[in-house]
């Protein structure tokens, strides 16, 4: 589905548009020019398939895929990494701390083995190790095309989460992974990693940025005066208070 010149949503599971397999967050697959796309999370990995399907529905062959950049290592928006890479040699792109977590699978670090004990992911979902061609920290730029995108470190919903950002005709676009939706909303999960004052900072640090454009992990994206969606999150902060959860 297009979204924007350059972004088409092309998987999502049960909180949004149910493109894909309804264990899938949003999977975002951007246009950098000169031939050269990458994917925003991989989804779960249950049914990577419906996703290519879904790519090559917008003319797009996967091997004009060059990246796969990973938010975070939770299994709905990383453990279909493995897919994209072993079969397609997609280059997959993540935070220098999450990175040795993908590279082993780890379900404990991922919360994968939590969140199945919870319910959340059914018994037989894995998390195939996947190899991570590059780490990356705060303010590293991922050429893509004639496109660059900055690497924001937005913890709180866990740790190594991080945001993309993309500044084009003088508008700005993040691709927030968990760090934010619609609404002002967050996830918090009573996990190893998750941190509300993280959470806080992160949010204050986004707030900054006066963004337009959030195309978020899951839920609606948001075209425009998407700061405003910022500010109520920080608003609840401010108050001491946290916002409310997706
Ligand atoms: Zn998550």
């Amino acid at each position: 589905m297009k979204l924007s010149d350059q972004v088409y949503m092309v998987g999502s599971g049960k909180f949004g548009l149910q493109l894909s397999h309804s264990m899938d967050c949003n999977v975002y697959l951007v246009d950098g020019g000169h031939d050269q796309y990458a994917l925003i999370d991989a989804g779960g990995g249950m049914d990577p398939e419906q996703i290519i399907q879904n790519i090559e529905q917008e003319g797009v062959r996967p091997d004009q895929i060059k990246y796969l950049l990973l938010t975070h290592a939770h299994g709905d928006h990383a453990a279909g990494s493995a897919f994209f890479s072993n079969q397609y040699g997609i280059e997959v792109i993540a935070s220098k701390e999450i990175q040795p977590w993908v590279e082993s699978g780890d379900q404990e670090k991922s919360s994968l083995a939590p969140a199945k004990k919870a319910g959340i992911y059914p018994e037989d979902f894995q998390f195939p190790r996947c190899k991570v061609s590059k780490g990356v920290v705060e303010n590293d730029t991922i050429h893509l095309g004639n496109m660059e995108l900055k690497v924001l470190e937005t913890p709180g919903h866990s740790q190594g989460h991080i945001s993309f950002l993309l500044e084009q005709n003088g508008k700005k676009m993040l691709f927030s992974g968990d760090a934010l939706f619609a609404g002002g909303k967050i996830v918090l999960q009573n996990i190893w990693d998750c941190s509300i004052q993280d959470y806080a900072r992160t949010l204050s640090k986004l707030g900054l940025l006066r963004i337009d454009t959030l195309f978020p992990g899951h839920g609606v994206c948001l075209m425009k005066e998407a700061w405003k969606h910022v500010d109520i999150a920080c608003g609840y902060f401010e108050r001491l208070e946290v916002p409310p959860n997706l």
